[in-house]
């Protein structure tokens, strides 16, 4: 697989004007989750970045991930970068998000295993090509009730993965924040946020619908 210029698109069908450069994301943001990989609770924001080249439509099948151990699903809520920012506030992070959406945080989590036993970076179990479905974004006219937004994932109709922003170690104006001290976000950035509990290995010909309560519906599957 050799990695297509992936095309940010808004949920009511445009196209966001922004071309996609990272997608920063955050490891361990639901202690639930933590507590499933048998990982401690971070006391600072786990963060790791996939490049712009993992990136595909959500839409699109499934299928050339599977060559190398376990592919993990993690679902995520998706935020689009609509403002640089950089060491920012809170208030001036919330309000530089142009758009929600959901994600797939694809995980070789055999490989990814075997790389934190030697104490290496992730990188090769994170950020492959492909490894990063993204939905359509809603796009965001005013800042959301953060605390308040929830969405699962359904595998072949049943329920595996509920999300609920109340439940985020780090919430999302203070985790953009913390991300833009590291990195400066861009307008076209992606910020993934964490998954909650369930996450597991994704089976072969599977049909995967997501939901988000900001209301997105997507789906994919696998082959
Ligand atoms: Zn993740």
């Amino acid at each position: 697989m050799s990695a297509q210029p992936f095309v940010t698109r808004l949920a009511d069908g445009g196209v966001f004007p922004h071309m996609l450069g990272k997608i920063v994301c955050v490891g361990r943001n639901y202690a639930e989750h933590a507590r499933e990989l048998d990982n401690p609770v971070p006391s600072a924001p786990l963060l790791f970045i996939k490049p712009a080249t993992s990136a595909v439509p959500m839409a699109r099948d499934i299928t050339e991930q599977f060559t190398r151990g376990e592919v993990h699903f993690e679902t995520e809520l998706a935020l689009l970068i609509g403002k640089r920012l950089s060491e920012a506030s809170a208030e001036q992070a919330e309000r530089a998000v142009a758009g929600l959406g959901l994600a797939l945080d694809l995980t070789l989590r055999d490989v990814q295993a075997q790389l934190k036993e030697k104490g290496h970076p992730w990188e090769v179990a994170k950020a492959f090509d492909g490894a990063c479905p993204l939905s359509p974004f809603v796009a965001l006219d005013e800042v959301p009730d953060w605390a308040a937004l929830r969405f699962t994932l359904e595998i072949d109709g049943e329920r595996r993965q509920t999300g609920e922003t109340r439940d985020m170690l780090f919430a999302i104006p203070a985790l953009l924040a913390e991300m833009s001290r590291h990195f400066t976000l861009q307008p076209g950035d992606v910020v993934l946020t964490g998954t909650p509990a369930g996450v597991g290995p994704l089976p072969r010909n599977a049909q995967l619908s997501l939901w988000g309560s900001f209301g997105l519906e997507a789906s994919t599957q696998t082959r």
